[in-house]
């Protein structure tokens, strides 16, 4: 089961992670791809709509669409690390997880990362954190589950909106038939309200030189 919305206390325990951002627009966020077919619906509605999101990015999905990796970066976009294979680190052993983690953030260059599954054991995030802002979520929209009807998506949604929530949509297979009304629909609340999203900052935490060893250490102690 899940929440629309993070459980209060949540954020406040885990403090490497990034569960909000800080000022008025608001971070629409695209998990899973880049997908041949819904990625490039996704970056059609944004430029229709003149808004800019952040793409969470599976490494194996860059190496399958790399022409889609490209437009999502020509256009103006964000993008992080979304591990190679889509890992969960519950059950994932520490050292396969961290190599799956660099793996990615070879082809993404990028210092954001967000977990699969928001599943991700405290020893991998603090090795993580090093290098990277692990960003969470404010609103989870629900789009990647096959028993929500698209309008009880958006109505949960539209519900947990507010100024500088971090929301996570799917550009994926599974979410599509969902993503495709549901994006539209979040993109005219955006008109109604005079909102706009952001892409995230993706500069490092601190400087990969920092953390090089610290990521070895890690993986040799797992
Ligand atoms: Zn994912």
């Amino acid at each position: 089961m899940y929440s629309t919305r993070v459980p209060k206390a949540l954020p406040s325990l885990l403090p490497e992670f990034v569960w909000e951002g800080t000022g008025t627009p608001l971070h629409l966020t695209f998990d899973d791809g880049p997908h041949p077919e819904w990625t490039p619906f996704v970056l059609d509605e944004l430029a229709r709509t003149g808004q800019k999101g952040t793409f969470f990015c599976v490494g194996e999905n860059i190496e399958r669409h790399p022409e889609v990796f490209d437009r999502i970066r020509r256009e103006g976009h964000a993008w992080g690390n979304h591990t190679m294979r889509h890992e969960s680190g519950w059950t994932t052993p520490n050292r396969a997880y961290l190599r799956s983690y660099l793996e990615c953030e070879k082809l993404t260059g990028s210092g954001l990362f967000r977990p699969p599954y928001g599943r991700i054991a405290s020893t991998q995030a603090k090795a993580i954190a090093r290098r990277s802002r692990i960003v969470m979520w404010t609103v989870l929209t629900g789009d990647f589950d096959p028993r929500r009807s698209p309008e009880e998506c958006q109505l949960a949604t539209e519900r947990a909106l507010r100024p500088g929530a971090i929301v996570v949509l799917h550009d994926s297979t599974k979410a599509g038939p969902r993503l495709k009304e549901l994006l539209p629909g979040i993109l005219n609340v955006f008109a109604e309200k005079g909102w706009a999203s952001a892409p995230l900052a993706m500069e490092r935490p601190h400087s990969p030189e920092d953390s090089d060893s610290h990521m070895v250490r890690s993986k040799s102690g797992s």
